[in-house]
C-alpha cells in the first residue's frame, strides 16, 4: 500500500461518499518542518455543503439509533482493527501535517485506537437506573437517549485522538455526526474517516467536513439540525460557538486553553521533576493543552534545578519529526510560529530573562521549517504577559517561590484550570495541592500534560464549559436522560 501520497487531493465524505466542495476551492495542508512540501489539499466547502451533510447525518439518525449498543459497538471495534492495521501510515501523515514527532504521532494513533475499542465497549454497559416509584404498581426508571446530530469542531493538535475520542462515544451512544477538523489537519482526519467508512459505517452516520473555521465551523456551530456541538481549540472560538449554541438551545461542549503550572517542592526528586517539566513543557513543542508552561520552584532547590533543567533543555534535538532522533519538531504553522516569537519578544521587553533559546534555531537547514527553539525564561513575575496568557510553543517561564501556599496561590492566579502538578515526598503537601489547585485534572510527581482515555478530562474557569469528556463521563454530552414512568 502506498503509505502517503505528497499532494493528493482530499474530498469530504458525505452520505457515505467522497465528494468535493461545490466551492470547486481546496486549501493545501503544508508540511510545517518543510513547507515547500504539500501534504495535500484538502475540500474549502461553503455553508451549502455542510448543509449537505448536516441532512446526510439527519437522515442516517433515523435508523442509526435503532441499532442496539453492541451492534454500534462492533462498528467501532472492526474500525479500531483498520486503524491499527494502517497505523504507520496515519501516523507518517500526521507527522508531516502537523510536525509532531514520529513516535509521538504513531502513539497518538494507537492511542486512538484503544479509545475505540474502549467507546465498543461502552455499548454494552448501562444506560440508566430504577428509581422506586410511589405507585406500587409502577416501573420508574431512567434511559439515555442520543441527542441527534452532533457537531465536531476539532484542533490539529491532537489529528487523530480528539476527532476519534469525540467521535466514538457521539456513535456509541446512537448519534450521527459532522466532523469539521482544522484546516491544519485535515488529511489526518480524512484517513481516520477511511477506517470508519472500512469499517462498514452505514451512510450518513459520519460525515467530513472540510474547510475554514470561520465559514463551516460557524455554519455547524448555527445550524438548526445539529442538537450538540462538541468544540476543542482556543478560548476565542470557543466562546463564539458557546453563545451560538446557548442562544439556538443546542446542547454544547468546550474544551479551551490551559496556562498549566507545575511545583517542585524543596523534596522534590530533581531528577524527576525535570523530566517532566521537559517532556510536559516542551514535548510536542509545547503544542499541548495540558502543556507545562509556568515552573514555581522552592528557593532552597532553584538553582540546582535551574541547572538540571538547562542541562537537559540543551541537549534537545530540534528538526524534522520524521528523522530518528529527533525529540521536538516545528510549530504547526509559520502563524503559530510568529505568535510564539511575539511572546518571547514580550517576555524579553517586559523584564524577564533568558536562560535558553529565544528565537528560532541557528541550523541553517531548519531555516525554512517553522522551528522555534526549546526556550526557558527566569525572573518572570505573575504579572508578565508570558506569565498569564497560553502560548502554545516551547517556552517555560521559572518563578521562584517560598512557599506552598504561595506557589499554590500563583499556580491558581489564571483564568485558566486545566492541569496541574507537584513535585514532592510529603503527603501533606501533596494533599493541600490536590485540595487547594483550580484545576480539573492535578497529578502529583507526574507531569502536566497526561491523560488516560478511561478518566474524565476537562477543565475549570476558562479552560472549559465544565463538561468532561472521555471515560464515561462522555455519556452526560452525546445522551440525554428520558425519566420513564410505567404503569400497568
Ligand atoms: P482554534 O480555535 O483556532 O480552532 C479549533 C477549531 O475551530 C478548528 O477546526 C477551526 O477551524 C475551528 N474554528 C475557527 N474559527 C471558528 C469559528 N468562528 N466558528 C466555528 N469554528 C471555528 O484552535 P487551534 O489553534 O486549532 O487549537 C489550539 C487550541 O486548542 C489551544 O488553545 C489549545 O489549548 C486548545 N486545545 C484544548 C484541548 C482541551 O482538551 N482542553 C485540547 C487540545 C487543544
Amino acid at each position: 500500500m502506498c503509505a502517503y501520497a505528497a499532494g493528493q487531493v482530499y474530498l469530504n465524505y458525505m452520505n457515505g461518499e467522497w465528494t468535493a466542495a461545490s466551492t470547486g476551492r481546496t486549501i493545501p495542508s503544508l508540511n510545517p518542518a518543510n513547507p515547500k512540501e504539500i501534504v495535500g489539499y484538502v475540500q474549502e466547502s461553503s455553508r451549502e455543503d455542510l448543509d449537505r451533510a448536516v441532512a446526510a447525518a439527519k437522515a442516517a439518525f433515523r435508523s442509526w439509533r435503532k441499532l442496539s449498543g453492541a451492534e454500534r459497538g462492533d462498528l467501532l471495534f472492526k474500525a479500531a482493527a483498520i486503524l491499527e492495521r494502517r497505523a504507520d501510515e496515519v501516523a507518517e501523515t500526521m507527522t508531516r501535517e502537523m510536525g509532531k514527532t514520529l513516535p509521538e504521532a504513531k502513539g497518538e494513533t494507537l492511542r486512538g485506537v484503544a479509545i475505540l475499542r474502549y467507546y465498543a465497549g461502552e455499548g454494552m454497559r448501562k444506560i440508566g437506573e430504577v428509581i422506586p416509584s410511589t405507585d406500587r404498581d409502577a416501573l420508574m426508571f431512567t434511559t439515555r437517549v442520543p441527542l441527534g446530530v452532533v457537531g465536531i469542531i476539532s484542533p490539529w493538535n491532537f489529528p487523530v485522538a480528539i476527532p476519534i475520542w469525540k467521535t466514538a462515544p457521539a456513535l456509541v451512544y446512537g448519534n450521527t455526526v459532522v466532523l469539521k477538523p482544522s484546516e491544519e489537519a485535515s488529511v489526518t482526519a480524512a484517513k481516520v474517516v477511511e477506517c470508519f467508512e472500512e469499517a462498514g459505517l452505514p451512510a450518513g452516520v459520519l460525515n467530513l467536513v472540510g474547510g475554514y473555521g470561520s465559514v463551516v465551523g460557524q455554519a455547524l456551530a448555527e445550524h438548526p439540525d445539529v442538537s450538540g456541538i462538541t468544540f476543542t481549540g482556543s478560548n476565542r472560538t470557543g466562546k463564539q460557538i458557546g453563545q451560538i449554541a446557548l442562544t439556538r438551545g443546542a446542547k454544547y461542549q468546550l474544551e479551551m486553553g490551559g496556562k498549566n503550572p507545575i511545583i517542585i517542592a524543596a523534596d522534590a526528586d530533581l531528577d524527576q521533576a525535570v523530566e517532566a517539566t521537559v517532556s510536559g513543557g516542551l514535548r510536542s513543542t509545547g503544542q499541548k493543552c495540558t502543556a507545562t508552561s509556568r515552573v514555581m520552584v522552592m528557593r532552597e532547590v532553584y538553582d540546582a534545578f535551574k541547572a538540571k533543567l538547562l542541562d537537559k533543555v540543551s541537549a534537545i534535538k530540534v528538526g524534522d519529526g520524521m528523522e530518528a532522533g529527533v525529540w521536538m519538531g516545528p510549530c504547526v504553522s509559520e502563524k503559530q510560529q510568529k505568535t510564539v516569537l511575539g511572546y518571547i519578544e514580550k517576555g524579553l521587553a517586559e523584564g524577564a530573562r533568558l536562560l535558553a533559546g529565544g528565537g528560532k534555531p541557528a541550523d541553517p537547514a531548519l531555516a525554512e521549517g517553522y522551528f522555534v527553539q526549546p526556550t526557558v525564561f527566569e525572573d518572570v513575575t505573575k504579572e508578565m504577559t508570558i506569565a498569564r496568557e497560553e502560548i502554545f510553543g516551547p517556552v517555560l517561564a521559572l518563578i521562584p517561590v517560598d512557599s506552598l501556599e504561595e506557589a499554590i496561590e500563583l499556580a491558581n492566579d489564571s483564568e485558566y484550570g486545566l492541569s496541574a502538578s507537584i513535585f514532592t515526598k510529603d503527603i501533606a503537601s501533596m494533599l493541600a495541592f490536590i485540595r487547594e489547585t483550580d484545576a480539573g485534572l492535578v497529578r502529583v510527581n507526574a507531569e502536566t500534560a497526561g491523560v488516560e482515555l478511561q478518566a474524565p478530562f476537562g477543565g475549570m474557569k476558562q479552560s472549559s464549559s465544565h463538561s468532561r469528556e472521555q471515560g464515561q463521563a462522555a455519556i452526560e454530552f452525546f445522551t440525554a436522560v428520558k425519566t420513564v414512568f410505567v404503569k400497568a
